[in-house]
């Protein structure tokens, strides 16, 4: 499979909706944050066009941030937490339930492991502004997180800013 077969059905990219708008580019603010040298991910939880949680892709804190990891790839993988997951965490640590919440991820499609985090937690619906196209690595996983999202009720579409 390839990253041109994938497709975003479901989406509603031609008039996105402003509060909508306005929590993507939140999101890609946030992904600024991110020390990672290849790819940046933010990611907004809002309720009721409240913030609840923001999160980016970064090593888990007291971890420092030094080229020896973040300039090996296979290391930086398994130590690395994606935006998602720190979203969900400090929604934790702040005492904020993400339950009916909408999350707002740029950059790479929900990959599977997060999406489990985002249904465990109670997210109802799922927003995403990715690059295409999807790099090979990351679709498979997608098809996992859609049949999940599908399964599970989860309401995700995609948002194009460009
Ligand atoms: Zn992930």
């Amino acid at each position: 499979m390839n990253a041109t077969s994938l497709s975003l059905e479901n989406t509603s990219q031609q008039s996105p909706d402003k509060w909508d708008e306005r929590f993507i580019r939140l999101a890609k603010e946030v992904a600024t944050w991110s020390k990672d040298p290849s790819r940046k991910i933010g990611c907004v939880a809002v309720k009721n066009r409240r913030v609840l949680a923001t999160g980016y892709n970064g090593l888990p804190k007291g971890i420092p941030d030094s080229p020896d990891i973040l300039d090996n790839r296979e290391l930086k993988y398994k130590l690395v937490v994606h935006g998602e997951m720190n979203c969900i965490y400090n929604a934790a640590a702040n005492g904020a339930s993400l339950e009916g919440s909408t999350v707002y991820v740029t950059t790479l499609p929900v990959c599977s492991e997060c999406a489990k985090g985002l249904i465990q937690s109670g997210v109802s619906r799922v927003v995403m502004a990715t690059e295409l196209p999807i790099p090979d690595k990351w679709v498979e996983s997608f098809e996992l997180t859609k049949t999940m999202f599908q399964q599970c009720g989860i309401d995700y579409s995609f948002i194009d800013l460009t």
